[in-house]
């Protein structure tokens, strides 16, 4: 699967780009499920002035799509027309501020926040070492583990909306609720704040290995995985509907139904997209027929389907009997 080359058209309409541009660029290697297609263009600004210039320039009717870790991220087999946007070096600096505060670069993965914040003795985000996702996806996804959210934490952001303007934002103007943002999702953002409390390194590193160990006890977290598929319907929880719906250990190809978390799906080794978001269909569709709660995705599919082939409610009405 390639889409026609776009790269040299943009570099010559964008000649004082500092970042890198790279046309056909496979994405299933930087995603957790390791599956889907190629991005068109893959972006990977410099810095925040560069991608400034890069949404100012760009053709308006040219599609654009920001991605983190690929930890909560379902890449379809058809790949992704238009821009991918993925932050690297120059947004992963971490700099500790007074008053136990942490002001970090989107690229930097939650994990690496919790041990700076550690490290310098700031507790209350110990949290994110539970996250494998980048600070990036745990703005927009509102991002949380144990008890506490992005939003109990954050101070402010900055982002970069699509004609290249940048934003100062507020805890308030990120209009969080569970595992959403209200910022636009064409916003990309570039820098955040995160508040702490005084706290002693050795017990908050303590609680960073309760968190890990918890996780490695309850999630698949050694295979290739979205994490939660499904978000929790309001006072339930999707993996209790889905066990009760009988979907624990369900196949569709290559993709299952995780053994030990319910509400995680597995590549168990040559999955396709396709198997992965009609395995998901299926998991939605038995549970409506068995709860009649319809389960919202929390994982974010983006892309194609391969040629012809079907994506979302469809792929289920032809599996489920
Ligand atoms: C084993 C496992 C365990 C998990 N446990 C948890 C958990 O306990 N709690 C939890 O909340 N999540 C959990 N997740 C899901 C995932 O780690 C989080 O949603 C994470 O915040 C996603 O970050 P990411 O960088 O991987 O984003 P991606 O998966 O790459 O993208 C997710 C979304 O974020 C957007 N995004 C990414 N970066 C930016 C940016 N810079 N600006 C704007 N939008 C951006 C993307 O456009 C997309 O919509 C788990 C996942 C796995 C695989």
């Amino acid at each position: 699967m390639r889409f026609p080359d776009l790269v040299p058209q943009l570099k010559a309409a964008l000649p004082e780009l500092r970042g890198r541009l790279t046309a056909n660029q496979p994405l299933a290697d930087i995603t957790w499920f390791r599956v889907g297609g190629p991005a068109q263009v893959f972006y990977a600004p410099a810095d925040a002035d560069d991608l400034a210039y890069f949404r100012a320039g760009i053709p308006t009717d040219l599609q654009v799509i920001v991605i983190g870790l690929g930890s909560n991220l379902l890449v379809r087999d058809g790949g992704v027309p238009g821009v991918v946007i993925r932050l690297g070096r120059g947004f992963s600096q971490v700099a500790i501020e007074p008053g136990h505060r942490i002001r970090c670069g989107t690229a930097v993965p939650d994990v690496k926040l919790a041990r700076a914040a550690a490290d310098a003795g700031i507790s209350g985000l110990a949290f994110y070492r539970g996250i494998p996702g980048s600070v990036g996806g745990a703005l927009r996804m509102n991002g949380g583990a144990h008890g506490r959210e992005t939003k109990d934490v954050l101070v402010e952001a900055r982002a970069v909306d699509p004609q290249g303007r940048q934003h100062a934002l507020s805890l308030a103007d990120m209009d969080f609720t569970y595992r959403h943002c209200g910022i636009p999702a064409d916003w990309t953002f570039t820098e955040a704040v995160f508040q702490g409390m005084p706290g002693e390194p050795a017990e908050i590193l303590q609680q960073m290995s309760e968190v890990a160990e918890y996780r490695e006890a309850n999630q698949p977290i050694k295979d290739r995985t979205g994490g939660s598929t499904f978000k929790n319907p309001p006072g339930d929880s999707a993996w209790k509907l889905i066990d009760a719906a009988g979907c624990r250990g369900l196949r569709v190809g290559g993709a299952k139904v995780s053994e030990l978390h319910c509400n995680f799906l597995i590549n168990d080794g040559n999955a396709t997209a396709e198997d992965i978001e009609r395995l998901g269909e299926t998991v939605r569709a038995r549970v409506r027929q068995t709860s009649g709660v319809v389960l919202q995705w929390e994982i974010v599919r983006i892309g194609l389907a391969r040629d012809g082939k079907l994506t979302g409610e469809a792929l289920a009405e032809m599996t489920v009997g």
